[in-house]
């Protein structure tokens, strides 16, 4: 781990931990997001109808997700592609809390839809490229609802954690991480899973951690796996995205589970939640973390 934060955590002292600080447990709604519970957020990468996202909730939550994700605005590479259907997707992802009763994590891209998207969200997505978009997580500090803060695609675990810091300084604390993958020279993926940023967090920092197989792997094929691991290493939850026909998404479908592949996901993660839930006890176990030994 970088020598240089051995026990130096002045550029993020709000949300580093100390020895006798307690591990921050985040609540969204009814959710509780950094306690026992390994928290699954899942659903689709937009939001592109009622139906689409009224069937994915429903799908979701009887295989087990406590949370709906799903992007009203969408941060998108192209000016081109779709872009979020606005305000009329913050109605149906409220309409799908009313009849799931799932808390809802929705993205929010600038500071002027702070206010609009706090009125809907139980939890609001910072996304990937809004990382160092300091205005927006000034504003955050204010918006009375717990931030998921997604590592910027080239930042490091350190710039994280000083975003993280610059919402708390401005009143909130709130705050999960997540790690979504990194851009490396590797193009087999999406993004390369930094799957050593959760033990690294989860020691330096007090707030929740959470993976993002999906954005990583960018293919569905590797999400099971890749969720497996964020498992073991003490992650506390997972973003995953679903789709009712993931061929016909209008974003990020190669990478969007269908509903029985997520199913299928959930089963598969019991024993590896098993492992989680007995090597949670011990905490990250990093050798030499204690000093001398
Ligand atoms: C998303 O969650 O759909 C998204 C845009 O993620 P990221 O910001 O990690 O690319
Ligand atoms: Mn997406």
């Amino acid at each position: 781990m970088n020598p240089k934060w051995n026990g130096q955590f002045s550029c993020f002292d709000l949300v580093a931990k100390t020895a006798d600080s307690v591990r921050s447990i985040v609540r969204a709604g009814n959710v509780e997001i950094g306690g026992d519970d390994f928290v699954v957020m899942a659903g689709p990468c937009a939001v592109e109808s009622e139906r689409q996202l009224l069937q994915t909730a429903e799908a979701v939550a009887a295989a087990g997700a406590c949370m709906l994700r799903g992007g009203a605005y969408k941060p998108r590479s192209s000016p081109y592609a779709f872009q979020g259907l606005g305000v009329e997707g913050l109605k149906i992802l409220r309409k799908a809390r009313e009849e799931t009763g799932l808390a809802i994590v929705t993205e929010v891209m600038s500071e002027e839809d702070v206010d609009l998207i706090a009125e809907y969200a139980d939890l609001m997505q910072v996304g990937t490229r809004s990382m160092e978009n300091y205005a927006l997580l000034e504003k955050l500090g204010g918006c009375g609802r717990p931030v998921l803060l997604k590592r910027g695609m080239t930042a490091t675990l350190e710039e994280l954690l000083q975003s993280a810091q610059v919402i708390a300084i401005n009143g909130n604390r709130q705050i999960v991480l997540c790690e979504r993958g990194i851009r490396t020279f590797e193009t087999a993926t999406r993004n390369t899973l930094d799957i050593a940023a959760v033990p690294v967090l989860k020691t330096v920092s007090h707030l929740p951690v959470i993976v993002d197989p999906s954005h990583a792997a960018g293919v569905r094929s590797l999400v099971p796996v890749l969720a497996r691991a964020a498992a073991v290493v003490g992650a506390d939850g997972l973003l995953v995205e679903v789709h009712p026909s993931p061929d016909q998404a209008m974003s990020d479908g190669p990478q969007s589970l269908t509903f029985r592949q997520f199913r299928d996901m959930m089963d598969d993660l019991q024993p590896y939640l098993a492992i989680r839930d007995a090597a949670r006890q011990l905490g990250p176990q990093l050798v030499g973390a204690r000093g001398a030994d």
